[in-house]
């Protein structure tokens, strides 16, 4: 099996983060970052079925500026068997319909059998992609997949609903799964596979060699971004544990919500 995995390097949890001077975006000199942590679920589905089928290929992709070849290498670490690196300024910096036209033609180029992504970034949030790659690339797709079983080119999906609710969606393959957070357990890379990653491909590729040159002029434009002004009625308890919790249901049944 023929398997793409999808991964978006974020800044790592722990960052802290600053408004950039344009107010657009995030300073991103001096933080450090990582795999985006739906995607390191993804990539762990992958090598699970590679696991089973040694004779799977597993390539991970990541669009972004050079630091992205870090995460790359890390995938490349953990078992991945080779790497494409989409590298170019108008990719960085289009909108998800851009990005999305620009993974599809990956998948386009490389005809993989499954896709695997994440539901979402942890740092954009927009959950779009994922779909969007599936419309482009003309297969059907599952989202906030939490368990998933294949017999073959079938895959059956779990997929989390509101409220507890469970879905069961059955793909045949070519598809493409966008898995939610704590489908299983990710695993490390080992120091033989850190050592084997130095000798694998890491494959550069721009907007031209993808065809989208010239097609990724972002129609969202990002307004600003900005750390929301703490509330003038909020109120911080004081006292001890037990202080605090006496304090806290005396609000809330001061509010009538209990
Ligand atoms: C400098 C800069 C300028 C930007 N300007 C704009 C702008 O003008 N307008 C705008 O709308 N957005 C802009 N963006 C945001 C950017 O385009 C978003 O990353 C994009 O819209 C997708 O959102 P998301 O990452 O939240 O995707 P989601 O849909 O939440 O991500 C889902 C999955 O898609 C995959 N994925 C996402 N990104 C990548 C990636 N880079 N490489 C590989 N896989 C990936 C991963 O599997 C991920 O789990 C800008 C970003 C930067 C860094």
């Amino acid at each position: 099996m023929k398997i793409l995995v999808y991964l978006k390097q974020v800044p790592h949890q722990d960052a802290r983060l600053d408004v950039s001077g344009d107010g657009t975006w995030i300073k991103e000199e001096n933080i450090k970052f990582e795999i985006n942590s739906y995607d390191s679920y993804a990539l762990e589905e992958a090598l699970k079925i590679k696991d089973q089928d040694a004779t799977s290929e597993v390539i991970v992709v990541s669009a972004g500026p050079e630091r992205v070849v870090q995460a790359l290498r890390q995938a490349l670490g953990m078992g991945a068997d080779r790497a494409i690196h989409v590298r170019d300024d108008s990719v960085d910096a289009t909108d998800a319909l851009g990005l999305a036209k620009t993974l599809a033609n990956v998948a386009k180029a490389e005809k993989p059998d499954v896709i695997f992504m994440g539901f979402m970034s942890d740092d954009g949030n927009f959950a779009a992609i994922a779909p969007m790659v599936a419309e482009l690339f003309g297969v059907p797709h599952a989202t906030a997949v939490i368990a998933l079983t294949r017999n073959g080119d079938t895959f059956i999906a779990e997929r989390e609903l509101e409220g507890g609710n469970l879905e069961v969606v059955e793909l045949k393959a070519p598809c493409l799964i966008a898995v939610q957070t704590g489908i299983n357990q990710v695993r490390y890379a080992s120091l033989k596979g850190i050592m084997q990653a130095k000798k694998k491909p890491v494959d550069p590729k721009s907007a031209g060699d993808l065809g989208v040159a010239g097609q990724l002029a972002a129609k969202v434009a990002i307004e600003k971004i900005y750390v929301p002004a703490k509330s003038a009625t909020a109120e911080i308890l004081q006292g001890s544990a037990d202080e605090i919790a006496e304090k806290l249901v005396a609000k809330i049944k001061e509010l009538g919500l209990l």
